[in-house]
């Protein structure tokens, strides 16, 4: 099994580069010292159909799959973009899906709508500053009061949290600490709810990161996401899909940075011969371009069984791990390829580096998905 290569997916691969090209290229390096994307961004995308890929038309979205997603993600990565660029723009990929599989009409107006037209920009708030790898153990407390909740409690590494109008927030419905978690879209402006400082990071720049507070934040029951309680269980679900664009992210940022190294050892000639007419440099460039092609196969295929609805979640960790350990092995090397001038910040090579860091953290950190795999092993 692989993502077939359809006609449709080549003009979403076409549509994908010119966006990149056009819209992306020319300003990148500003959004990266800025620390954002601007708003402006998002309805430019919306408006190519873009950021409605992999949700279904009923919602406002443009249809497709989580196959498409991936070929979007892929190719802006190819493009010349980066990670930290999909982190920020596509942030709704994990703010909304709960939303859309409750099947809650008003949340879906409210929210999802307005999100995929590129006029609203959701957050997703699991981690909390005592931890993230353990979901069960979140303390952020929602409690009823009539047809309100009362929430307290702090969230923190949360990507787009600066820029986002509503936060899918997952919350402790009974004691701290319970496990029985539900999700609440808490909106930017309401009592209590704050956003923290900017994090500034090692990579992921053009991409803004806060820390959240909630003190006291009434919240409508009528924004709880599916029944109380279940939000462990939703939370779980939509991780696949989380993992698998981490992972894609990984395998296209190794890709990527394989022909950067694979330019630059074509033009530059030391010792009176190019880089790439020695054999040592020829095999090393080999070898990356094997274990990022190895690692695009792998995912692709559980993408493409995930799609097919069968329930691999030991597949889907394994497929985030072999990715992220591909992807660092890769950026380091290619990296060291480029000389001196692969550590500055002139060289995109540069960015993939700092950038390829955080996926083997993010969505699970790479220890995390080795205790998936190995209960899946029944160990
Ligand atoms: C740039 C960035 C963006 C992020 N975006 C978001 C976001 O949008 N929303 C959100 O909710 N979160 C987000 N996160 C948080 C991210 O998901 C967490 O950082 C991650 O899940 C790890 O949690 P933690 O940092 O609390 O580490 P911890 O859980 O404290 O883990 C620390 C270390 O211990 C290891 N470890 C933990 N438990 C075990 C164990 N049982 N066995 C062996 N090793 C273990 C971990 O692998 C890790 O190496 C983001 C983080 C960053 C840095």
């Amino acid at each position: 099994m692989t993502i077939v290569d359809t006609p449709e997916r080549r003009q979403l691969r076409e549509l994908t580069r010119t966006f990149v090209t056009r819209e992306v290229l020319p300003y990148l390096d500003d959004w990266e010292r800025a620390g954002e994307v601007p708003r402006e961004l998002h309805a430019t995308a919306a408006k190519l159909g873009l950021l409605g890929i992999g949700f279904p038309e009923s919602v406002g979205g443009s249809g497709g799959n989580l196959l498409d997603s991936i070929v979007v993600t892929e190719e802006i990565i190819r493009s010349g973009g980066s990670s930290g660029l999909i982190a920020a723009l596509f942030t709704h990929g994990i703010a909304l899906p709960h939303m859309v599989a409750s099947g809650n009409v008003d949340l879906i107006d409210r929210y999802v709508r307005p999100t995929l037209a590129g006029t609203m920009i959701g957050a997703l708030a699991i981690t909390e500053p005592d931890g993230g790898s353990d979901v069960a153990a979140i303390r952020t407390h929602a409690r009823r009061d009539g047809d309100h909740y009362v929430v307290n409690g702090s969230k923190t590494y949360i990507t787009s949290g600066l820029r986002a109008d509503f936060v899918t927030t997952a919350v402790c419905t009974d004691f701290p600490g319970s496990g029985e978690l539900s999700l609440l879209v808490i909106e930017k402006g309401w009592p209590g709810f704050t956003v923290g400082r900017r994090l500034e990071k090692l990579g992921w720049h053009c991409s803004d990161t806060a820390e959240l507070s909630f003190v006291d934040v009434r919240v409508p029951v009528t924004n709880r996401i599916g029944p109380e309680d279940t939000g462990f269980l939703a939370i779980m679900q939509h991780f696949a899909a989380e993992r698998l664009s981490l992972a894609t992210q990984a395998y296209a940022t190794a890709q990527r940075c394989v022909e950067l190294a694979t330019r630059w050892c074509r033009d530059r000639s030391t010792f009176g011969r190019p880089l790439a007419s020695r054999q040592l440099v020829r095999h090393r460039l080999a070898e990356l371009h094997t274990r990022a092609e190895a690692a695009r196969v792998y995912v692709h295929e559980v993408a493409a069984r995930v799609a097919a609805g069968e329930p691999v979640v030991t597949e889907v960790a394994m497929a985030k791990n072999v990715a992220v350990a591909a992807c660092d092995h890769v950026v380091d090397a290619a990296l060291q390829l480029h000389g001196g001038f692969g550590y500055l910040r002139d060289a995109e090579v540069e960015r993939h580096y700092r950038d390829a860091r955080i996926l083997g953290i993010g969505g699970g950190t790479t220890e995390i998905m080795n205790e998936i795999i190995a209960k899946g092993m029944g160990l």
